[in-house]
């Protein structure tokens, strides 16, 4: 198959998704992962009309990105990957939106370069829903704290969550988590769902999906 056509499978699953939770059509919004993909194989995406795309690492994005948003300057990138926070300056320079913000050193740090550049990626924080060791994120039990901290401390607006569920795990209970803790905490934005479970998270409230190898192929 070609990427459009998987492109458009997905788009078309995404519809039903919508659908058949009964929320409006175009109400979750498609994030393709291109992590690991170079820029000739990303193109036909963007052809195809796709404008939001995902990556989860500062250096491979500043090898093809600048180029890209160059050539289509309406793409939104998200950054879906770990931050550290010697990177935060190139984060804030060249993401739309940083998903994950997992911990009050990469925080300050954002609130800081995002002063001094003047722009402001909108942010998620990550939550580790599975309380996993090997994961970042923030703790569930922790999330509304730390949400507070952000806004109020160091003056970060906040607008979504984000969690990637446990591999082996039934992955709903995760999702329906994410969402209680996003309306404990005043959040609109639920990042949640890849391409084995995004029409799950659609069921619980998903307003983005990443799916990748459904549309790119195996990495
Ligand atoms: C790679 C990645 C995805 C996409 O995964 P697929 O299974 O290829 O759809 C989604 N979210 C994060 C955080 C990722 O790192």
């Amino acid at each position: 198959m070609e990427l459009q056509e998987r492109l458009n499978e997905v788009r078309s699953r995404i519809a039903a998704g919508e659908h058949e939770a009964g929320r409006p059509t175009g109400s979750v919004q498609l994030v393709a992962v291109s992590k690991t993909f170079e820029a000739d194989a990303i193109r036909p995406a963007i052809e195809a009309g796709q404008r939001v795309f995902g990556e989860n690492r500062v250096q491979e994005s500043q090898g093809k990105w600048p180029d890209l948003k160059a050539e289509q300057p309406d793409i939104e990138l998200h950054l879906i990957g770990p931050l550290q926070s010697n990177k935060a300056a190139d984060a804030v320079a060249l993401f739309d939106v940083i998903e994950t913000v997992d911990r009050e050193k990469i925080a300050r740090a954002l609130a800081e370069e995002m002063k001094r550049q003047g722009r402001t990626p909108r942010l998620y924080v990550q939550i580790n829903t599975g309380l996993e060791p090997q994961k970042a994120g923030i703790a569930p039990d922790d999330t509304p704290a730390f949400v507070t901290l952000c806004r109020e401390e160091l003056g970060l607006s906040i607008d979504g969550l984000m969690c990637i569920p446990p591999a082996e795990e039934n992955p709903g209970p995760h999702f329906a988590l994410l969402a209680k803790l996003a309306r404990k905490c005043g959040v609109e934005k639920l990042s949640m769902g890849m391409s084995g479970d995004y029409e799950t998270a659609i069921a619980f409230g998903a307003t983005s999906v990443r799916v990748g190898s459904a549309i790119f192929g195996a990495r």
